[in-house]
């Protein structure tokens, strides 16, 4: 279910949309035209009914019924094209709202909660889909509701033309009428909470992409500053629980400047790419983490690790950055990285960072390429 609707929000374009909202919404179109067909063969029930009207009401459900096939006829081969679909949505949206919309008019339905329902659904549609093309059916539905509740209000306009006075032999409904309202009461009902989940669940689901946007570094894909520092900070306090001992790596690119006047901007983004990729592949998943934070500065946290072992991870990482020929084009150029280390045991997250920064600068200044050691950080 979960794919399935990562499948509809991802990769469903616009035209495979439209044919989800016609192809759920043409069957009732369908089912409602078959029934008032029935319906008019009965002779018990055609007393109540007035014919003309109900011709009407059968001439749109023909009608939308053609448009939503002629739609869905002229976007199936087009299902996976991204293209945007405003016109074809527009006129799904129209050709259904309209057909419900007359439905509850003349049939009276429109007092028992009908009306709600669709305007509900058109809503909620305008929340799901594109809200430009909906627009209008949203607008011509709501104002032919308002407008005809005010006209029969008014008494302009009779009140469920589609039926006569013998649909109310005692002052009661038929039987028939009676299950008649309540199937459309219940088939709208089951569309607007259809269409709810599918929203909760979408709702769902940006939230959950927005989150892991809000953590994601965009060029290389690892973790950014934000996430680092809130790792970072769970893990100081952890580990000032459990005594047991955490590392920190700050790494940062040298001569990075040189690379860029060099080989051009896009050789550097390449270069920060790879160099992301060979710190994600050196270090244990899922425990250690590395992050971007910031231009072409790294960092690792290694929970859980003593001095040593941290030392040995650092040294692997600069040997393999160091002996790695990054690629761009045809351009191949080689890279190495300053790595300060420190290793903490309750110590706050500012004086941990201030003395992997100091370690990763004398790194710097004695010649770059190297791992210096911040050695244990103190508070
Ligand atoms: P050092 O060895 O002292 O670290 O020298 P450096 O040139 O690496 O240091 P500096 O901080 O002076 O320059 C960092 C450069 O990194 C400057 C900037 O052009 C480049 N840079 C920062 N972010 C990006 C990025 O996202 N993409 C690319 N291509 N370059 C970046
Ligand atoms: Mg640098
Ligand atoms: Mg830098």
């Amino acid at each position: 279910m979960r794919r399935l609707l990562e499948r509809i929000f991802e990769d469903f374009t616009p035209n495979a949309r439209v044919l989800v909202a016609v192809g759920s919404a043409t069957p009732f179109l369908i089912v409602y035209f078959v029934v008032h067909g029935l319906a008019l063969r009965d002779e018990a029930i055609r007393q109540g009914l007035n014919a003309g009207p109900m011709l009407v009401l059968q001439a749109v459900f023909v009608v939308c019924s053609l448009v939503n096939l002629g739609i869905g006829l002229k976007l199936w081969p087009r299902r996976w094209v991204n293209e945007p679909a405003d016109d074809p949505t527009q006129l799904a949206c129209l050709s259904i709202g309209l057909a419900y919309t007359l439905l509850c008019m003349l049939t009276g339905t429109f007092t028992s909660g009908t009306n709600l329902i669709l305007v509900g659904v058109l809503a909620i549609g305008l929340l799901l889909f594109e809200l430009r093309p909906m627009v209008v059916a949203y607008l011509v539905c709501a104002a032919l509701l308002v407008g005809h509740d005010a006209a029969v209000l008014a008494g302009w306009l009779p009140y469920a033309p589609a039926l006569s006075e013998g649909v109310f032999p005692d002052g009661q409904p038929t039987w028939w009428f009676g299950m008649w309202r309540q199937y459309v009461l219940y088939a709208g009902w089951a569309v607007m909470i259809g269409l709810l989940l599918f929203l909760l669940a979408r709702l769902d689901h940006l939230h959950e992409n927005l989150t892991r946007l809000s953590y994601t570094d965009g060029l290389t894909g690892l973790a950014n500053r934000r996430r680092f520092m809130d790792v970072l900070g769970a893990e100081l306090a952890r580990q000032a629980r459990s005594g047991h001992e955490l590392c920190l790596l700050l790494i940062d690119a040298d001569h990075f400047k040189d690379v860029n006047d060099r080989h051009g901007h896009h050789a550097g983004d390449a270069v920060l790419r790879d160099l992301a990729r060979i710190l994600m592949l050196s270090v244990r998943t899922p425990t250690d983490l590395p992050a971007r934070l910031g231009g072409e500065e790294f960092a690792v946290v290694l929970p859980d690790t003593h001095l040593g072992e941290a030392r040995r991870v650092a040294e692997r990482l600069r040997e393999q950055v160091a002996t790695h020929v990054f690629e761009d084009g045809d351009q191949r150029l080689r890279v190495t990285v300053s790595i300060g280390l420190v290793a903490a045991r309750d110590v706050g997250l500012q004086a941990l960072l201030q003395q992997a920064d100091q370690a990763l600068y004398r790194a710097k200044e004695t010649g770059r390429n190297r791992v210096v050691e911040g050695g244990r950080a103190t508070p």
